[in-house]
């Protein structure tokens, strides 16, 4: 039985091992951290939970591609309950209030009714989203690799794309908040510029809003946790061993093949291994020489780095009134590290059992605005990170007082992640945990291994952009297949 070690327990790490162990090898996996998900986390402080990984998730709905994946790994089974808010996001301006909602052609008479100005333009986004609904990525296995169990793809499915892909050149060529433009009404267009982060483009947009059209992009009862745990109690139920707190310092080389890792000087020998900790953060420390293929070479130059702040609020108020998914523009515009805020979006519990104490409620806030690693790390080395994190967490609070005065003194708990506390948690480069796809972007998948290193395989958000779990998810499998392949095995998926 070939061994297999796995550096990285998050999405990747855990979906490569699940299938390995499956089509009969011996996995371990080697993980930093003290627990299993990676980026895909939550944590929790004084009686609240903020969730800090999952906010919707691509393959949650019956039937869609991705659901048989998360499925296979364990991640949803029959007992998962999913949520679909709806409306799933909220354009909570004082007296313009626009939703989003599943329904589309609920969304689209709402549409008509609150932003006639628009009429025409709506007409155009409504008959997109119809288009984006039929967009799937198909689930393909590798070439010339033996599999236990076939699933062919529809052609009627894949016909099914056809009017989307149509839209898809021009839709990359623009971001997203250049086609919110479009939209006289501001309501309208703040919604849209909100759906994905700023600089994305507008067929990430479109993506996003088709998947929640479609009946999929919900949110597991429980988030991250509960998500990891299932596909950690997965792994391990296959006989597959986790070393936390074993950090991999190098990955041993010799004669061309990967004999292992080492962890704190320790040797763990494997006939294999798959690296799924990110792959810009490991491609200069994790091997003798800094990695020079082409493609980690065009990764370094080209990669986009989606990172943000991340406040969390837990409040003595129930908010169950307001909106899950909410944003609103700010009548005084404030800076986070250095780049201007307009509006704020936030995500409210309020309605989720087991997210604060009775009567409370957890409300968290993603800043996501460009690369601002530098200016927290300058705050960092200058001795001011706790001042600035306080500062932006003042900042945030006063402004979402304003906005819900109900909220005012109600504070009791508050915590802020930046782009420092995602580097030191999950390891990523730059605490960044997607690839922005702006328009011209790379979106293609990268290679899976380098020269010279025959059984060392790459996964992980970071080789298929832009990321997000479905990324990671895919990448972990294609990983395990690249091992089948190699290895002469069969490659199990049930
Ligand atoms: C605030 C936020 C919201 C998000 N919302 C969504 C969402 O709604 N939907 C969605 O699909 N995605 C979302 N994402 C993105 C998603 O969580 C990540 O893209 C995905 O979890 C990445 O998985 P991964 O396995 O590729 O990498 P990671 O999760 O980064 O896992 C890598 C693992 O490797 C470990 N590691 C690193 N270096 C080493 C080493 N040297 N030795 C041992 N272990 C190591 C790390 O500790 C980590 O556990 C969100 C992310 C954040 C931060």
């Amino acid at each position: 039985m070939p061994n297999i070690v796995i550096v990285g327990a998050g999405t990747a790490g855990l979906t490569a091992g699940i299938y390995a162990l499956k089509s009969g090898f011996d996995v371990t996996i080697c993980e930093s951290h003290t627990g299993p998900g990676g980026n895909c986390t939550s944590w929790r402080r004084k009686g609240y939970l903020f969730e800090g990984g999952m906010h919707w998730l691509n393959g949650s709905g019956d039937g869609k591609s991705f659901n048989r994946l998360w499925r296979e790994v364990g991640a949803i089974n029959d007992a998962t309950r999913i949520i679909y808010t709806d409306p799933f996001l909220v354009c909570d301006n004082e007296g313009r209030r626009i939703s989003f909602y599943r329904d589309i052609a609920k969304f689209e008479t709402h549409l008509y009714e609150t932003a006639p100005e628009d009429t025409a333009a709506i007409r155009e986004l409504c008959r997109d989203m119809r288009r984006f609904a039929r967009i799937f990525i198909p689930i393909m296995d590798i070439p010339w690799l033996k599999v236990k169990e076939k699933h062919p793809i529809r052609l009627g499915d894949l016909c099914g794309m056809i009017p989307a892909l149509s839209r898809m050149v021009s839709l990359r060529s623009i971001t997203a908040e250049d086609y919110a433009g479009r939209f006289r009404n501001p309501a309208l267009r703040l919604l849209l510029s909100n759906v994905v982060g700023s600089g994305y483009d507008a067929m990430s947009l479109f993506f996003i809003l088709g998947c929640y059209v479609s009946g999929d992009g919900g949110y597991l009862e429980g988030g991250s946790l509960v998500m990891a745990g299932n596909m950690e109690k997965r792994f391990t139920g296959l006989g597959g061993k986790i070393r936390y707190g074993s950090r991999v310092d190098q990955v041993l080389v010799s004669g061309g093949r990967a004999t292992g890792v080492s962890v704190r000087g320790e040797t763990i020998s494997a006939d294999a291994v798959i690296v799924t900790a990110d792959t810009l953060a490991v491609a200069d420390t994790l091997f003798d020489k800094p990695l020079s293929d082409p493609w980690v070479k065009a990764m370094r130059q080209g990669t986009e780095l989606t990172m943000n702040a991340f406040l969390c609020y837990g409040f003595e108020a129930d908010l169950s009134e307001l909106p899950e998914t909410a944003v609103f523009a700010l009548d005084k515009p404030f800076d986070c590290a250095g780049m201007p805020i307009k509006s704020l979006g936030f995500h409210n519990y309020a309605r989720y059992a087991g997210y604060a104490p009775a009567g409370c409620s957890a409300v968290t806030v993603t800043l996501s605005n460009g690369d601002t690693y530098a200016y927290w790390k300058r705050a960092k080395e200058k001795g001011e990170y706790e001042d600035r994190k306080r500062e932006l967490s003042d900042t945030v609070l006063s402004r979402l007082e304003e906005r819900y005065p109900m909220l005012k003194g109600k504070a009791a708990v508050r915590d802020t992640a930046t782009p420092l506390t995602y580097e030191r948690y999950c390891g990523t480069y730059h605490g960044s945990w997607m690839t922005r796809t702006a328009p011209g972007q790379r979106r293609a998948a990268y290679p899976r291994k380098v020269k010279g290193m025959n059984n060392v395989y790459f996964a992980g958000q970071r080789v298929m952009p832009p990321g997000g779990m479905p990324p990671a998810l895919l990448s972990g499998r294609i990983a395990a297949q690249y091992l089948c392949r190699d290895f002469g095995m069969v490659f199990v998926s049930s």
